[in-house]
């Protein structure tokens, strides 16, 4: 039997995760971790019979405890819980915590030497060469589940990477891509949360509307695969369809193409290095007919270009990144500042802590990314303050 564990079991991913693993007779479920959704939690682990059920808050404990007095699956709370719960014991771990809370527990898991399964792409934002570096001293492999990365992992089997001249990351545009350029500013929480073709998570939906979360992409795919910020591309794909694209030195352009389901890449993940059957949608290209591919406005996306920065910088410039952007968001759903804010709010955070700090310095420990993490948090609310008051004077 092979041992499996789900960290964000009940959010979207960890959702996909649980519906193919109970499509499986030889996975037995280890640990399952979730936030505040406690019912859901309790009852993936009485279906699943994990034997750890761990929930991010402490608050949630006594209610978790007592939707699972009847079996015999463990319980804990907390974030320590969580991180602790990472090195449980697993051949095979899916990292599926939305934001930084998810780098602990992957960071834990790799001490066991097996199969990280990476859909928190906040781990290699913020810690991308500390994560990789940890894989290596521990023997242990890390999987792409973002379905572009999984695609550019997919096209490279067998190739030689320094073959690779560019890569090209496909992007939906989000739910605003035809929003007139003027109204952006107008967007609400409801507009930039709906997408066109994937249905995911609240925040990562927002972040595609933004293109943060492609930004984020084009940093995972420079960790990850060790590209140079040249070589890798954006387009606009509307069908979302063409998830990524290897470009070679002989010039051919390998596609990776499939229906818009993030079972594939997280099952290609479970699967790997195998192949196996999927319950995903089969594209019928005939009946798709067409598919667009357009350069991203760097007007409507202003975070692609953050993402440049950020590359360019190295060092703690992607923690301090990823901890703006996540506050920022926050506070575009709490509506405290605008939709068009969010990458004001970043850039003034990156501007802001490169004054007080060598933003070039990489950090040494996963304690110290999540002092930077910390850091620009705090910097980050302090400038989406301003902000908000600053709109507010001026209605
Ligand atoms: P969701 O918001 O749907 O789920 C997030 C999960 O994390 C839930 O289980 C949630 O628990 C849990 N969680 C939230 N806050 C904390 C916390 N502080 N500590 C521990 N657990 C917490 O997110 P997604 O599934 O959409 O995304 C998960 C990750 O995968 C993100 O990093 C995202 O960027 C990445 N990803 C997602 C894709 C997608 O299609 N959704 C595609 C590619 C990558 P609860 O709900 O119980 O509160």
């Amino acid at each position: 039997m092979r041992r499996v564990s789900v960290f964000g079991s009940t959010g979207s991913i960890g959702e996909s995760t649980l519906d193919l693993i109970a499509r499986r007779s030889d996975l037995k479920v280890a640990v399952l971790t979730g936030g505040r959704n406690i019912a859901r939690l309790a009852e993936q682990a009485r279906v699943h019979g994990a034997e750890l059920a761990v929930t991010a808050y402490e608050e949630c404990y006594r209610d978790l405890k007592e939707a699972l007095a009847d079996t015999e699956t463990a319980v804990a709370a907390g974030p320590a819980a969580i991180a602790e719960a990472g090195s449980r014991p697993a051949d095979w771990v899916m990292s599926a915590i939305v934001g930084a809370a998810g780098l602990a527990p992957g960071f834990a898991a790799l001490s066991q030497g097996k199969i990280l399964a990476l859909a928190n792409k906040e781990s290699l934002v913020t810690a991308g060469p500390l994560l990789m570096a940890e894989a290596r001293t521990h023997g242990a492999t890390v999987l792409p589940v973002d379905s572009e990365h999984s695609a550019v992992f997919q096209a490279l089997v067998g190739e030689d990477v320094t073959a690779v001249e560019k890569v090209i990351l496909t992007a939906s545009g989000g739910g605003l891509r035809d929003w007139p350029l003027e109204r952006l500013a107008l967007a609400g929480v409801a507009d930039a949360a709906a997408h066109p073709n994937w249905s995911m998570g609240q925040r990562i939906t927002i972040d595609s509307a933004s293109m943060f979360n492609k930004a984020m992409e084009v940093i995972e795919a420079h960790e990850f695969f060790g590209l140079a910020p040249a070589q890798i591309e954006v387009l606009v794909h509307p069908q979302s369809m063409v998830h990524a694209l290897v470009g070679f030195c002989d010039g051919a352009l390998m596609a990776h193409l499939g229906a818009p389901d993030m079972r594939h890449p997280i099952g290609y993940a479970l699967n790997w290095p195998d192949r196996a059957d999927l319950p995903v949608a089969r594209l019928d290209l005939a009946t798709v007919a067409r598919l667009d591919f357009a350069i991203p406005d760097p007007r409507r996306y202003p975070a692609l270009g953050l993402a440049q920065q950020i590359m360019a910088t190295g060092g703690a410039a992607g923690a301090v990144f990823n901890a703006a952007k996540e506050c920022a968001l926050d506070q575009f759903i709490a509506g405290q500042i605008r939709f068009t804010d969010m990458a004001a709010v970043v850039a003034d955070t990156l501007e802001n802590f490169a004054a007080r700090a060598d933003i070039g310095k990489a950090p040494g420990t996963l304690a110290d990314v999540l002092d930077i993490d910390a850091e620009a948090r705090a910097l980050a609310e302090k400038t989406g303050r301003a902000r908000n008051r600053s709109a507010s004077g001026a209605v």
